[in-house]
């Protein structure tokens, strides 16, 4: 499986992926140098609205409309105000939001039905299938027909790094016919998980089409530099932001 080259702004600033980069949306992956919303609205342009919500690792979805925006603080929704994993809109010149350090941020447009989605699918998320119950919220709200979406799976901790127990890497194999094609698994009983391409494959079996599924393909772990991880760094870290917007 391809994994689609990246292309950095400029050295430690936001990652994008050529797949998404098309008229119409503007989207970013975080690193270390865009943690938090104020560095944000300096480096990037400026957004009616930016949106994060508190996240719980669950596969709760956030429906950003019109009501929900004029409860708008200095152009900034607190993250405590709504909770879930997932963000979704058709409001043009609002950027949703989610944090990450090693979980796998999933953006997506449909350039057809004009909505965007950002997701955050740790393991928990994972196992929750959080990707197909947007793609279906998606469809439900707006009309979005999976064959239209195009997905940006960003930096994540990769299967060089993410050793899981049964309890993880079993339910895995068990769920998904594809399950053995993301666990690779080791003497010592546990397993190392390419928790992206799991993402990838939930994607593409609600509907996607595989050349509309781009990933960064870079490991949080691995580059320290570059991007925290939970893991790595004993949970004492900061989330990087990931983002969509649909540009008006
Ligand atoms: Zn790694």
């Amino acid at each position: 499986m391809e994994e689609e080259g990246t292309v950095a702004l400029q050295n430690r600033a936001p990652i994008d992926l050529a797949l998404l980069r098309r008229p119409g949306v503007f989207h970013f992956f975080g690193t270390k140098e865009l943690t938090d919303t104020a560095s944000l609205f300096q480096k990037l342009t400026r957004p009616k609205a930016s949106i994060t919500v508190r996240q719980v690792h669950g596969d709760q979805v956030c429906r950003i409309t019109d009501d929900v925006l004029p409860s708008l603080s200095d152009g900034h929704v607190p993250g405590a105000s709504m909770t879930g994993d997932a963000l979704m809109t058709d409001r043009p010149d609002v950027l949703i939001m989610v944090s990450t350090a090693d979980c796998v941020p999933v953006l997506l447009f449909d350039p057809v039905a004009g909505v965007v989605a950002a997701v955050h699918a740790g393991w928990r998320g994972t196992l929750l299938n959080i990707c197909s119950k947007v793609v279906r919220e998606m469809g439900f709200h707006y009309g979005t027909e999976p064959k239209n979406l195009i997905a940006g799976i960003g930096p994540s901790i990769g299967p060089c790094c993410y050793q899981v127990e049964e309890d993880v890497f079993g339910e895995v194999v068990r769920s998904y016919p594809y399950g053995h094609e993301v666990v690779v698994q080791q003497d010592n009983g546990k397993a190392m998980l390419h928790l992206g391409w799991l993402n990838r494959f939930q994607l593409e079996e609600v509907g996607l089409l595989p050349e509309n599924i781009a990933a960064a393909g870079r490991c949080t772990f691995c580059s320290p530099d570059d991007f925290y991880s939970y893991r790595r760094d004993k949970k004492k870290v900061g989330g990087m932001l990931n983002g969509i917007m649909l540009v008006s």
